[in-house]
């Protein structure tokens, strides 16, 4: 039986970019190598079409967190502020990590799943004269939720505060408007929208927020401008994932051809209304209005009397891994993604699994 990951991340991988797993072994230290990484990068930009001049693309190995950290840890100066937007457990991430590297934070606190309103951000911003940085979750995968990343970057841009992205779970699939948004930095991973293998993650940043970085660093592997220099020139700070980097240049190659994040956006977006129409037909409801979700990603509210744990029993027997709640939403929600390889025979199977499983 085919097994289906309607997690979000890691995803379903298709057929070529499993095989690029298999690709030649290759030393970090030589050209072939430093030709995969360049390819690599040119393909990150890209899929945000955004120009080498002005913006790099920085791999750093390892989970989407290690991106996030690396972004956080580098892009605040010494002696100066982060603030902080967390509506869910990845912009509470992002606070933990400032407040782990020791860096002064104020934080937008708002329930999970709760919209970001633009003048709640201006009241933050207004708060201290020091920030280097608004940060903000553009998909907050906790709860499906789309923060309105131009709503916020007008607001950033107005108090003269540049926007630095947890684009983690949308970096491929939505639309990121970066220079028109007042972005400085992003930072996203090969194994969620891009359909890559786990293991790879990165930032894409202006070229003059790198050379802005923090100096000294606050750490040593987690070092961005350490990574971007030796990436540029076609060497590499400290041992990649080779095989894990094959296979994201296959996924992006094929991202560009199935027509890049808007096409992925629309597929997405069509295999969640299908999944949505059956589950309302089992008297299943969103939990969060669709139209303030990603496409990536939608949370259910649990139907009365039913258990997450019997739920994600009965899809997985039958093929489907789903994706619980978090914290306090664990006994009131689930999440289905539809990222990944995921065919239309796959979503038919899964329309019958979820009657089979929801009506006993
Ligand atoms: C998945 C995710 C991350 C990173 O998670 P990892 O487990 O480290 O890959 C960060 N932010 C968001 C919004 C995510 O969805």
């Amino acid at each position: 039986m085919r097994h289906v990951l309607l997690n979000p991340g890691p995803v379903v991988l298709s057929d070529a970019v499993r095989a690029a797993l298999t690709r030649t072994d290759l030393c970090h230290r030589e050209p072939e190598f430093a030709e995969l990484q360049g390819a690599v990068r040119a393909g990150l930009l890209r899929v945000a079409d955004l120009p080498a001049e002005a913006w790099s693309a920085v791999l750093v190995a390892g989970s989407g967190t290690a991106a996030v950290e690396a972004l956080v840890a580098s892009l605040v100066p010494r002696g100066r502020a982060l603030a902080v937007v967390a509506n869910g457990v990845y912009g509470e991430r992002v606070a933990a990590i400032a407040a782990a590297h020791g860096i002064e934070h104020e934080v937008l606190a708002l329930g999970w799943g709760d919209e970001v309103a633009p003048a709640a951000v201006a009241e933050l911003l207004a708060r201290r004269p020091d920030f280097a940085g608004l940060a903000v979750v553009h998909h907050e995968t906790t709860t499906g939720r789309l923060n309105d990343l131009e709503a916020v970057g007008a607001v950033a841009r107005a108090a003269g505060v540049p926007l630095l992205v947890d684009a983690v779970s949308s970096f491929g699939a939505e639309e990121l408007d970066l220079e028109r948004w007042g972005v400085a930095a992003l930072a996203g991973t090969a194994n969620k929208c891009l359909h890559g293998a786990p293991g790879i993650s990165f930032v894409v940043a202006r070229r003059a927020a790198l050379a802005a970085a923090c100096e000294p660093p606050r750490g040593v592997y987690l070092d961005l401008a350490r990574h971007a220099a030796q990436q540029d020139a076609g060497s590499t700070a400290f041992t990649q994932p080779v095989h894990v980097l094959h296979a994201l240049s296959a996924a992006l190659d094929e991202h560009a051809q199935q027509g890049g994040w808007r096409a992925r956006r629309a597929r997405y977006r069509e295999l969640a209304e299908r999944v949505r129409a059956t589950l309302s037909d089992l008297g299943v409801e969103p939990w969060l209005d669709p139209a303030a979700s990603s496409a990536c990603l939608r949370a259910y509210a649990l139907p009365a009397g039913r258990g997450y744990a019997e739920l994600h029993d009965g899809l997985k027997e039958r093929g489907f891994v789903i994706y619980a709640g978090q914290g306090a939403l664990e006994r009131r929600i689930f999440r289905i993604a539809t990222l990944g390889a995921i065919s239309d025979a796959d979503v038919d199977r899964l329309d019958a699994a979820l009657r089979d499983v929801l009506a006993r």
